[in-house]
């Protein structure tokens, strides 16, 4: 490989190490993977308060449960009591009887009532933990497919920089210096070729004279004129 051959290709690569570079702070299942964290920690703070609201829906009913279990002996002990005639006050057993009735239709109303809501409040629990698990499952993708593309970036990265340490090799200490500086003064951009008499970055048509002048100098690598930037100029060019 030649010396201009080897910076061209120096160029070359390291564009593409940038560009792989820019490829892996871009990849958009990173913010993906946030959406979908920052979703699951909202549904879990409603599920944390659907599950409060079960867990007072269920006290409530088990109270009921009670009082109803609690009715219904009493029930069984006036009528036990009026059986055997030792009833308190006898005239007024219906009365009670039809105060605990009552008493227990009312316990079957809200017991009723707040099965339905029971009945409300499971489907939203259900509905946000399939909720909970399909953003999971999201995350889970989109991380499994951030790891496989910062893979594969990370393989072309590391043949580019082996690549690179080859080609350094066949650069003069100075070209070299003279390209990392210009990398630097050019944001990457350090070296062109010629397309006829035209440097390939900066595109100003070389005078004649320089043109003769460079061609002549049988140079490999000279400065442009123009743009400062390494001029190279390749051995089959030179024909
Ligand atoms: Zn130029």
């Amino acid at each position: 490989m030649s010396e201009a051959t080897a910076l061209l290709r120096l160029q070359e690569i390291d564009l593409e190490l940038m560009r792989s570079k820019k490829v892996a702070q871009d990849l958009p299942q990173r913010a993906k993977v946030d959406a979908a964290r920052a979703a699951v920690k909202k549904v879990m703070g409603e599920l944390t308060k659907i599950l409060g609201q079960r867990k007072d829906i269920e006290i409530e009913l088990q109270d009921l449960e009670e009082d109803k279990v609690y009715f219904a002996d009493k029930v069984t002990e006036i009528q036990k009591s009026v059986s055997d005639g030792t009833y308190r006050d006898a005239q007024n057993f219906e009365a009670a009887l039809a105060t605990l009735a009552k008493r227990i239709e009312k316990a079957e109303f809200d017991s009723n009532a707040l099965l339905g809501q029971l009945e409300t409040v499971e489907r939203a629990e259900k509905n946000a933990r399939d909720l909970v698990a399909k953003l999971e499952a999201e995350e889970k993708a989109q991380s499994d497919s951030f790891k496989t593309d910062v893979e594969s970036i990370r393989a072309h990265v590391s043949e580019l920089a082996k690549e690179r340490e080859g080609v350094v090799a066949q650069i003069s200490a100075q070209n070299l210096a003279t390209y990392d500086a210009a990398c630097k003064r050019f944001g990457g951009i350090a070296v062109e070729t010629l397309v006829g008499n035209r440097p390939s970055v900066c595109r100003v048509a070389l005078q004649p004279s320089s043109y003769t002048d460079i061609r002549r100098s049988n140079a490999e690598v000279t400065t442009c004129p123009y743009c400062k930037r390494m001029l190279v100029i390749s051995k089959e060019d030179q024909s």
